[in-house]
């Protein structure tokens, strides 16, 4: 299969909505990462997006939808704070799990009785959204556990003669997935972190959990299980930046080619030819990350990264992705 690059255009618009309505997968741009969409209403064409990627098959995706779509068609929308929280932060990267009303396909939500709605910023998506004007199951566009694509080229590289098009709308800006938050019971607890931070969720509706699964116990979001995000070179995590650069040294040493993947403060300590800098603000290292996963395990044999100290805010979620990024099996 050929796989073309298309910026979006109403001819574009009308060949990935013939590739949809036919059970096929187009890969679009969000602000966060590329999605990897197909129709949500088909059992073939979600199983095709599994397929692609080699996803899970317990690991459920989530529903993309334009922003005058009627939300209440797919899921019962009845609590007030989710209102309250749709109205502040949608269209935008916060994913919400409501209570399904079984519209769509059972493998998206892989039997679970819940749907994850999202409904994304980033105009390429709206246009596409609207365009097609179907309720689009969508996971990030790589090959299941590796980095996520915040390019087209990225989705290129990743699903080259695995899907026919790619709509190219640019590098994505928020460059970490959507934050995934379970709105089916009293107050809304965090399954995901993301660009919306629980400390904004929080200002909204005065109180946000955090999920974090217990031993044993069936986990809530089971795409939480599962390796991710790793790039192709081996990874190393260092919470001291001495210790990262006595490590450095030392496979430099041995002749690996080795990279330091740190915030701007501590690029200096190491030769400038050899950092992948995240830069200084959270924003800027959630979209800076996976472009430096994905160029690093280019050149490196080694990624050396220095866990960033702050965890607040828009830092936990990049520190999820970081720290699952250099996690081994
Ligand atoms: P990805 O498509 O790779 O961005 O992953 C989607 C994320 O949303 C995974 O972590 C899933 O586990 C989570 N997710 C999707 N649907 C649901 C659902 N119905 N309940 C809980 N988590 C979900
Ligand atoms: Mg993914």
């Amino acid at each position: 299969m050929e796989t073309i690059i298309q910026k979006i255009t109403q001819d574009s618009l009308a060949l990935a909505k013939s590739i949809l309505l036919q059970g096929g997968a187009v890969a679009f741009p969000t602000e966060t990462v590329y999605g990897l969409g197909a129709d949500a209403r088909s059992d073939e064409a979600v199983e095709n997006i599994y397929r692609i990627k080699g996803r899970p098959q317990d690991n459920p995706l989530i529903v993309h939808v334009h922003c005058g779509y009627d939300l209440n068609s797919l899921v019962y929308d009845d609590k007030p704070y989710a209102a309250v929280l749709r109205e502040k932060f949608l269209p935008g990267p916060l994913t919400l799990v409501y209570r399904s009303r079984g519209i769509v396909s059972k493998k998206v939500s892989c039997g679970l009785d819940t749907l994850a709605i999202r409904v994304p910023s980033h105009p390429g998506a709206q246009e596409f959204l609207r365009y097609v004007d179907l309720p689009v199951a969508a996971p990030s566009a790589n090959i299941s556990k590796h980095v996520s694509p915040v390019s087209a080229e990225h989705v290129y590289s990743d699903l080259n003669g695995r899907i026919s098009l790619i709509l190219d709308g640019g590098a994505c800006s928020g460059g970490i997935e959507s934050t995934v938050c379970d709105v089916t019971g009293d107050y809304p607890v965090i399954l995901r972190q993301g660009l919306v931070s629980r400390e904004m969720i929080e200002s909204a509706v005065g109180k946000c959990g955090v999920y974090v699964p217990k031993a044993g116990e069936q986990v809530r979001s089971p795409g939480m299980k599962y390796k991710h995000y790793a790039p192709k070179c081996e990874t190393r995590l260092f919470d001291d930046p001495k210790a990262a650069l006595k490590e450095f040294d030392s496979l430099q040493a041995q002749g690996r080619r080795v990279y330091v993947l740190c915030e701007s403060k501590y690029a200096k300590m190491f030769a400038a030819e050899y950092v992948l800098d995240l830069g200084a603000s959270p924003e800027e290292m959630a979209a800076r990350l996976y472009s430096l996963l994905r160029q690093g395990e280019k050149v490196a044999d080694v990624i050396v990264a220095i866990r960033p100290k702050e965890s607040d805010g828009v830092m936990a979620g990049v520190l999820n992705r970081l720290s699952k990024a250099c996690a081994g099996e």
